[in-house]
This record gives C-alpha cells, sequence and structure tokens, in this order.
C-alpha cells in the first residue's frame, strides 16, 4: 500500500524517470499506478477518470510535439493536467475581507499574520480575531499584529468583534479574519462558522491546509466548502512535509485554486503559489522548469554521474547527442566550463548526422560498442558497409567520441566543476545533495 499520494506519485514518476526509453505498456503501467494514487488519496472519481483519460489521449493518440521524447512529454502532460486542478499561476488577493477558515493547528493564525505582513506594503491591514473558543488566541493575534506594526481587532465573542471590524470597514483597504479552528464534526463550531460568513460576506475565503493532510483533505474541503464557500486554498508547513499532494483533491473538491505557501513559523515564511515549485515538490522531481520549458532530456541519475567523470560509453555519448540541442549533462558541464567548446560541427546537420550515428552504432558488436578503442581499419570497414554509411562517417563518430571524452577527463571531470555548478547540474536531473 502507498503510504500517501505524495509518495504514490512519486513511486511512478521515479520507475518512468528510471527506465532508458519507454513505450506505450509502460504508460499504460504508469497510468495505473497514478489511479491507484489518485483512489488511495480520495480524489473524486471522475476527476481521476478525466485527469487519466487526458493524459492517455494526449500521450498515445496524439502527435507529440517536437524535441520531446514519450517520457518528457508523458512528464509534461502530468504536469499540465495537474497545474489545471491546483492552478495554473499565482493567483492575487482579490477583494478586501480575507477570511481563514481549517481545522486547529493547520496554521490559519500564523498564515493570518502572514498575510497581514504580505498586504502591509499595499495598504492599511487589520487582523480580526475571530477565536474566542481557545483563550489564547486573542494573545495570539495581538502578538502578531504588534510585532507586525497593523491594527487588530479582539473582544469578547467572535460576532461583536466581528460587527466592530465591519464599522470600521472603510479605515481599512484589508481585513484579515483568522476564525477558530474547529472539527467538522462540531455542530456549535460549524454554526458559528456560517453565522460569521454570513455577517461578515468575505470576498475571499481561505481554506488553511496542512502538506501533511492526508486522505482527510477532500472531506475538510467539503465541510468548509458547503459552510463558507472556498475560494482558494493555502497550503502550510510545506518546509516540514515535502508532500502536499492531497491538496489535489481539496483544489478538486472546491474548484478553488491554490494562492499561497507557507515554508515556515517565521513570518515571512510565505510564497506565492508557483505552479512550477510545487508540483515540482510533489512530483519530487527537483526543477520541472528545463524540461517544460525546453523539452530537456530527463537521464537517469547513475548516467549523470558517469557524464560528469568523462566515463561515458559510446551509447551514451550518442544518447547525449541527441539530448545536445536541449540539455543533457554533456553540454551543461561544457557549457560551465570555460575555453571549452565542443568540437565544431557537432551539432551542424545533426538530425543527419545523427542517424548514420545510430546505424554505424547498430552495426558493431556488443564487444566494439564497449571498448571502441578496439575499432581498427578492418573493422572501420566492416562496419561502414554493414550500416552503409561510409568510412569516414564511422571514423567521424569514433574520433568526436573519444574527442569530447578526453576534453572532459583532462578538466579533471566532475573534480573540476566548482561546487556550486555541479549542484546546480545535479539539481537539474532531480538529484539532491
Ligand atoms: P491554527 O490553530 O490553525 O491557528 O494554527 P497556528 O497558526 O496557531 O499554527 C499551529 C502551529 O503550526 C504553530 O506552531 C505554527 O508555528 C506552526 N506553523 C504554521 N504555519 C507553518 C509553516 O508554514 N511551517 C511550519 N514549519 N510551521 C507552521
Ligand atoms: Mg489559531
Amino acid at each position: 500500500m502507498l503510504e500517501n499520494f505524495s509518495e504514490g506519485l512519486k513511486g511512478a514518476i521515479r520507475k518512468i524517470i528510471g527506465k532508458p526509453s519507454i513505450d506505450e505498456k509502460a504508460v499504460e503501467e504508469f497510468l495505473k499506478d497514478l489511479r491507484v494514487t489518485f483512489l488511495q488519496a480520495d480524489v473524486d472519481i471522475e476527476i481521476i477518470n478525466s485527469f487519466i483519460e487526458n493524459v492517455r489521449k494526449k500521450v498515445l493518440k496524439e502527435k507529440i510535439p517536437p524535441g520531446f521524447t514519450l517520457r518528457d512529454y508523458l512528464i509534461k502532460v502530468v504536469y499540465d493536467e495537474l497545474v489545471n486542478i491546483l492552478g495554473k499561476e499565482a493567483s492575487d488577493i482579490k477583494g478586501k475581507k480575507i477570511m481563514l477558515v481549517g481545522l486547529y493547528g493547520s496554521g490559519k493564525t500564523t498564515s493570518a499574520g502572514k498575510i497581514a505582513y504580505f498586504l502591509k506594503k499595499r495598504g492599511k491591514v487589520a487582523l480580526v480575531c475571530l477565536d474566542y473558543h481557545r483563550p489564547a488566541a486573542a494573545d495570539q493575534i495581538k502578538q502578531i499584529a504588534e510585532k507586525i506594526n497593523v491594527k487588530y481587532f479582539i473582544g469578547k465573542d467572535a460576532f461583536s468583534v466581528a460587527k466592530e471590524s465591519l464599522k470600521e470597514e472603510k479605515n481599512y483597504d484589508y481585513l484579515i479574519y483568522d476564525t477558530a479552528g474547529r472539527d467538522a464534526l462540531d455542530e456549535e463550531l460549524a454554526k458559528e462558522l456560517k453565522e460569521l460568513g454570513e455577517i461578515i460576506k468575505p470576498d475571499e475565503v481561505l481554506l488553511v491546509l496542512p502538506a501533511e493532510i492526508g486522505k482527510v483533505a477532500k472531506k475538510q474541503a467539503e465541510e468548509f466548502n458547503k459552510l463558507v464557500g472556498i475560494t482558494g486554498i493555502i497550503v502550510t508547513k510545506m518546509d516540514s512535509s515535502a508532500k502536499g499532494g492531497a491538496v489535489i483533491a481539496a483544489c478538486s473538491i472546491t474548484n478553488a485554486k491554490i494562492k499561497f505557501i507557507g515554508t515556515g513559523e517565521k513570518i515571512d515564511a510565505f510564497e506565492k503559489y508557483d505552479p512550477k515549485r510545487f508540483v515540482s515538490r510533489i512530483l519530487g522531481l527537483g526543477d520541472l522548469e528545463t524540461l517544460l520549458e525546453k523539452a530537456k532530456e530527463v537521464v537517469k541519475p547513475e548516467k549523470v554521474e558517469k557524464i560528469v567523470e568523462g566515463d561515458f560509453t559510446l551509447e551514451d555519448f550518442l544518447e547525449q547527442i541527441e539530448a545536445m540541442k536541449n540539455i543533457g549533462p554533456l553540454s551543461q558541464i561544457v557549457s560551465m566550463i570555460p575555453g571549452l567548446g565542443l568540437p565544431k560541427d557537432l551539432l551542424k546537420n545533426q538530425e543527419e548526422m545523427m542517424k548514420k550515428w545510430k546505424y554505424i552504432y547498430q552495426s558493431m558488436t556488443p564487444k566494439e560498442r564497449k571498448n571502441p578503442e578496439i575499432i581498427d581499419e578492418s573493422r572501420i570497414k566492416r562496419i561502414a558497409k554493414g550500416s552503409g554509411t561510409k568510412e569516414e562517417d564511422v571514423r567521424n563518430l569514433l574520433e568526436n567520441y573519444f574527442k569530447v571524452k578526453k576534453m572532459i577527463k583532462s578538466f579533471g571531470g566532475i573534480k573540476g566543476l566548482k561546487r556550486g555548478q555541479l549542484q546546480n547540474l545535479m539539481k537539474q536531473f532531480g538529484i539532491r545533495f
């Protein structure tokens, strides 16, 4: 059994990335994993079906755009579909009255402070405490408000404080309402929240969900949505949990998008939602941006290591040249090392050349592929004949392979790179230090 949604997603993605190449069967297997993961996270069956069907249609039935391998495209399509649910872009706060709702301990009061701090640059802000079930709640608001220097409303009960804030509404650009943490089964609190919503008529109702929330995300979202109507989601504690995937169920149920991410206890540990960063995290991919924007080649981590050491086979080399237009590790290293250029012509007529090189490779014996050093003139003749290419094409491939390999080795491979450069490189391929 998969432990949670993100783990499931990451596992499925890892399986795909771990394979040198994928086919239709691998895609179907991936979709099966995805379905299980979604089901376990309690995502609505209709949402699952349409998600899976969309991915299948785009990846297997439509033409794959140039520059993409099937695997890269699959990941990109999954990303696009996720972003459709979670939010395509950072959406801003709309209106004046912002109400935060969520379970006890989810991070509402902390987030209220963070939003106040964030909005302070734009106008006059007041924090309004509507939590009179927990004795220390009003104090917590007061402390935060004083620390960041914004006004606050506290009193004896939620209704009178709400009304008081509305009387002074015109004096503020933003009123941020922090509500009591509640158990959705608690009827009294549910009733209170509903009535407060009716009095305040908030422009935004933000549901605060901690990243580690599991299956209950759906139920929470459903209940809060019914009570007050959710307009956006704040995912807190993204610093302490790399999960966050269950939020998909909440987003799809409420049709609300993620607005903010909480990344720590401090007042400024708060980010606007960024789809690429968020989805990279829940998919467990270090940096999706590169893949998404330039259709870069995703390479196996072990392979990256081999390549940065200058320790690659002829097959790796061919794969890299193919990825060169995009950004295989080889071209990355080369671009990071000053004064190191790839042999000219390597990228000229690339497609034409690649075709020939692949035929040549196929005509080699396993022994020759593994040890291209043994390829002498008589072998060159045989390979050229077998592959329907010229002898000079075979020589050209071998020369380039040895040249690039020597170049990287002479530079010291991995040791020749500065630590920061190396980290960037590794990050590109999702390897964390
Ligand atoms: P509330 O009951 O929903 O109002 O939750 P609080 O705002 O009081 O937060 C509960 C706990 O979670 C506190 O200890 C906060 O410091 C902590 N917390 C809130 N947001 C974050 C976050 O983004 N990251 C981390 N690490 N802790 C957070
Ligand atoms: Mg609170």
